[in-house]
C-alpha cells in the first residue's frame, strides 16, 4: 500500500514514521509513506497557503490552488482514494480501518488555520473525522488513519490473529489479557489461563469479552446480540 499525505508541517511525522511498528512495516515494504509538503506549491512569492475568508470573520483559510497543485503532481492521483481530514467527516472506526487497508493508494490531506475554501473538498472522496472534537490540524488525525490501516496489512503484527481478536473487529472489546507472574501480591491468574485447556481457555475469553462489552459499551453489546439472533 502507498499513501501520500498533504501537509504544511511534515516534520511532525518523523517520530511517528521512525519508531515500532510502523518503521518495521516501512522497511518491510508493506507500506510506502511519502510527506509532501503542499507549501512548497504555492505560488505566492511568500509561499501563503492561507488568506482571509471573503465575508469576514476569524481566522484564516487554506486557500486551493497550492493544494490543487500538489494533489496533482502526485503520480495516478485520479486513481487514488482521497481523503479529506475534517472534524466534520465520517468518524473513523475499526471496520473504516480495515476497508482502507484494502485500498492500494491513499492520499491524505490535513487541513489547518479556520478551515478549508469550500472547493476543496470536491477534489476528495471523502471526509474523515477521528472523533467530535476539533484539533488544530489534520495532522494527527492522518497518523491514526495510517497507524490503524498499516496495523492490519497482513504480515505487520506478529500473527494475523492479534488483530482479528482485537476490541471491534468481532464487534465486541477484547478479553483480559495476563502474564507473569501467576502471583502477584496476592493477584492470581485465573485458574483456566493456567490449565492447559484450549477449549475451556476460549470458552472463558469469550464470556469476558461479551461481559466486558456489556458493562463498558452497551451500544456495542446490543448491537453484537441482535446481529448474532438475526443469524440464528
Ligand atoms: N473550523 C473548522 C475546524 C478547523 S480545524 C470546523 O469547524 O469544521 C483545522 C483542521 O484540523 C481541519 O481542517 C482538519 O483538517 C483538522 N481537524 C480538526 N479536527 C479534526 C478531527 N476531529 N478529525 C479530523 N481532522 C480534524
Amino acid at each position: 500500500m502507498r499513501i501520500d499525505v498533504l501537509t504544511i508541517f511534515p516534520n511532525m511525522f518523523t517520530g511517528f514514521l521512525t519508531e515500532s511498528i510502523l518503521k518495521r512495516a516501512i522497511e518491510s515494504k508493506k507500506v510506502e509513506i511519502n510527506i509532501i509538503d503542499f507549501r512548497e506549491f504555492s505560488t505566492n512569492k511568500h509561499k501563503k497557503v492561507d488568506d482571509t475568508p471573503f465575508g469576514g470573520g476569524a481566522g484564516m483559510v487554506l486557500g486551493i490552488q497550492p493544494v490543487y497543485d500538489a494533489l496533482i503532481s502526485i503520480e495516478n492521483y485520479e486513481k487514488a482514494h482521497k481523503i479529506l481530514m475534517s472534524p466534520q467527516g465520517n468518524t473513523l472506526s475499526q471496520n473504516k480501518a480495515y476497508s482502507l487497508s484494502n485500498e492500494s493508494h491513499l492520499i491524505i490531506m490535513c487541513g489547518h488555520y479556520e478551515g478549508y475554501d469550500e472547493r476543496i473538498r470536491p477534489l476528495f472522496d471523502e471526509e474523515i473525522s477521528i472523533g467530535d472534537y476539533v484539533l488544530t490540524g489534520g495532522e494527527l488525525g492522518a497518523m491514526v488513519i495510517i497507524d490503524s490501516a498499516t496495523r492490519v496489512l497482513k504480515d505487520v503484527i506478529g500473527s494475523d490473529e492479534s488483530h482479528l481478536n482485537d476490541s471491534f473487529s468481532n464487534g465486541l472489546l477484547e478479553h483480559p489479557h495476563y502474564t507473569r507472574p501467576r502471583d502477584f501480591m496476592g493477584q492470581k491468574v485465573p485458574e483456566v489461563l493456567v490449565s492447559g485447556d484450549h477449549k475451556k481457555i476460549e470458552e472463558y475469553r469469550y464470556s469476558e469479552s461479551l461481559q466486558r462489552t456489556k458493562e463498558r459499551r452497551p451500544d456495542l453489546y446490543n448491537a453484537y446480540i441482535s446481529k448474532n439472533k438475526e443469524k440464528k
